[in-house]
Order: C-alpha cells, then sequence, then structure tokens
C-alpha cells in the first residue's frame, strides 16, 4: 500500500483521483500531514466515507515520543523517536536568537564508521523515508509548541546516503501548502560522498552544503573518517569547488577539534592551503567525548589558536557554541544509551 505521508501534494492529488475521491482531497490530507496527526480520525474536514477509504487503501505512520530531554542551560530539547517498526532516532531542537532550528537523523544508523561518532557504533539499520523525516519536524514542533524556521540534517546517517528520500523530503517541507521552510533555511552535512554532492549540485536547490572535513590530509582524515579512503581530500575539495561554481553558494566545512590529532598549528597550515581565497566558512567544534572513544576534545587553547592561524589566511572561521551538553545532545548519544539500555536489559 502506498506511504501517503511521502507524497507531494500533486502526487495525493492524482491518487485521490485515481481512488474516485474529489481532486482537491489531496491538497487537504497533505495539510494535515504537515500539521502532525497519528490517525486518520483526526483528518475532520474529510467526510467519514472518505477517512475509512484512506485507511483501506493507503498507509502512514507516525513517531511517539519515547524519551524527551530538556537542558536546564539553554532550552534545547532533544527527542528520542520510535517508529513504526520500533527503531529509534533522534531529533534536536536548538532555540536561536533568530529563530529554533532542528537537528534531524536522515537513517536508523549509519554507515560511514567515522572514529569519531556514536551514531555509527552499530551500523546502519536501515534509511529513513520521505514521511519519517518530515514527522521529525512536524511533530517536533508540534509536542514542543516552537515553531520551527530552520532545519539541519545533521543528525544520525549520512543524508547522501539515502539521497532520493532526503530529496523528496526537502519538497514536501519546502512545500507552500505544508511547513514552507525556505530552502535558504535548510542545511544539509556530508561526511564527503563525492558522487552524491555533485548529484545535489545539478538541483539547483538553495540549501547550505556543508562538508565533515575534520582534518586536511589523508593521513589524519583516512584514520578519523574511513570514507577519506574512497573518496580522498584532493577529491572532496575538487567536488566542493564544483558545487560552488555551479550553485554559488558558499560551502560550511565541520571541523572537529581532537586533542592532538588535528588541531596543530601544522593542521591549521594545512587546511589554510586548502581554503585560502575560497568562499568558505570553518565551524569549528570542540569534539564531543564518546564513551567508547579513545579521543578527547582540543583544549581551548589550541582551538583559539586554530581559529586565529585560519583568520590570519582571510577565511572565516567560528567556533561552535555547545548547545545541550547537560543531555547528551550531540549525534546518536542518546539512541545509543537507549540501545546499550536494551541490551543491558537483555
Ligand atoms: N553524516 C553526516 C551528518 C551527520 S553528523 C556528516 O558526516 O556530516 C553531523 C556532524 O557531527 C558531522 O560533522 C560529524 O562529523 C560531527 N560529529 C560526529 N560525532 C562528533 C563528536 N563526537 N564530536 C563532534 N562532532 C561530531
Amino acid at each position: 500500500m502506498p506511504d501517503l505521508k511521502s507524497m507531494t501534494p500533486e502526487e495525493l492529488t492524482a491518487w485521490c483521483k485515481e481512488q474516485g475521491m474529489p481532486a482537491f482531497r489531496g491538497k487537504q490530507i497533505f495539510q494535515w500531514f504537515s500539521r502532525g496527526i497519528s490517525s486518520v480520525e483526526e483528518m475532520t474536514n474529510l467526510p467519514k466515507a472518505l477517512r475509512e477509504k484512506i485507511a483501506q487503501e493507503g498507509q502512514f505512520s507516525a513517531p511517539v515520543v519515547e524519551r524527551k530531554q530538556v537542558s536546564k542551560l539553554d532550552g534545547t530539547i532533544k527527542y528520542l523517536w520510535r517508529l513504526s517498526d520500533g527503531n529509534c532516532i533522534e531529533t534536536v531542537l536548538m532555540r536561536y536568537r533568530h529563530g529554533n532550528s532542528v537537528c534531524i537523523s536522515s537513517q536508523v544508523g549509519c554507515a560511514m564508521g567515522c572514529a569519531f561518532c556514536a551514531s555509527t557504533l552499530g551500523g546502519k539499520v536501515r534509511n529513513l523515508t520521505a514521511a519519517e523525516l518530515l514527522d521529525q519536524v512536524v511533530f517536533t514542533q508540534k509536542d514542543s509548541g516552537y515553531p520551527i524556521s530552520n532545519i539541519v540534517l545533521m543528525g544520525i546517517g549520512e543524508p547522501l546516503d539515502n539521497y532520493d528520500n532526503v530529496k523528496r523530503f526537502l519538497e514536501l517541507v519546502n512545500h507552500p501548502d505544508g511547513m514552507n521552510i525556505g530552502m535558504r533555511h535548510i542545511s544539509l552535512s556530508t561526511c564527503g560522498l563525492v558522487k552524491g554532492i555533485d548529484r545535489l549540485a545539478e538541483e539547483g536547490l538553495q540549501i547550505t552544503l556543508s562538508v565533515s572535513l575534520h582534518a586536511p590530509d589523508d593521513e589524519t582524515r583516512t584514520k578519523l573518517m574511513p570514507v577519506n579512503r574512497a573518496h580522498n581530500v584532493d577529491q572532496l575539495f575538487d567536488a566542493c569547488r564544483r558545487y560552488f561554481k555551479k550553485t554559488g553558494r558558499r560551502i560550511s566545512y565541520e571541523y572537529a577539534m581532537i586533542d592532538g590529532m588535528n588541531d596543530t598549528p601544522y593542521h591549521a597550515n594545512l587546511l589554510g592551503d586548502q581554503l585560502e581565497g575560497t568562499i568558505a566558512h570553518v565551524n569549528l567544534i570542540p569534539l564531543n567525548h564518546v564513551e567508547e572513544s579513545p579521543y578527547r576534545p582540543s583544549t581551548a587553547k589550541n582551538v583559539a589558536a586554530f581559529q586565529k592561524a585560519l583568520e590570519k589566511r582571510g577565511i572565516t572561521a567560528t567556533v561552535r557554541r555547545r548547545l545541550g551538553s547537560d543531555i547528551d545532545a550531540s549525534c546518536g548519544q542518546l539512541r545509543r544509551k537507549a540501545m546499550k539500555a536494551k541490551e543491558a536489559r537483555g
């Protein structure tokens, strides 16, 4: 049966016609999905006969709050959602002066194997559907009561490894009949899948591309990110240049600062060589320590020196403020905890 929530209003309209329902019902159904409903009974402007038809001929599901943590420090809210098949994913709501932003997951688990990341420890279980991507935005807004104006695809998973569903999600969340969130308010973060970056460049979307770089040289990057064996640093920067040429959009580089690993003046210089003269923004993120990982965050002194070295070369570099540090608000930590608790219970 078709997954109705993953459909665009245009597809829903066509589906309604096929089912012998009036075409305008398609838009109404889409609007309900963008408001966050869990059952067909909630579609109160649809006649009962139509609601029954929808329930019989199509299907849709909704996530359930498995856990919710609210930061006492900054109001960040972290959700652990249970999906219809029992898998859990995380979404984080961050409250900024310029609006509320939601960080969503793109897969259940992750196949990329980055050495410092909690999301990848259990491997990838499956891709999220477009509906499951959309629901994270819709239900976070509904449950929290905070209107969401920005989205970052920076939660669990590699969005370019779930390309088609992510693309469809962007269309759904951007649609004027739905959440209507502008592409300029959406960022997508990738560990550096070159083919995906090239494909994305062709879409002509106004989203911001973030690239998880974490090291400017192959030796360091391969230690941290296995993906570097498939696409090395040069190939990645080539793809970034092509992306910029095609889209004219500034790329953001994520750089998790790891003590003694990638935070030395040598690394700052190399990164400067790579980025000098390009239109880029570097986001320095003091590493969040993951229990299973041997890596430690850089000292504040080293982070400041690294930032200064980049700025001297004319490269914009900011140090990311840590939000929700009291609630395991970074990548995969909450899901990991829940999985471990389950294992311990047997
Ligand atoms: N797969 C995508 C998006 C998810 S990860 C990507 O790799 O970009 C979101 C960001 O958090 C990435 O930059 C990732 O490298 C970073 N990250 C993961 N674990 C981290 C940790 N322990 N400390 C700091 N940043 C981390």
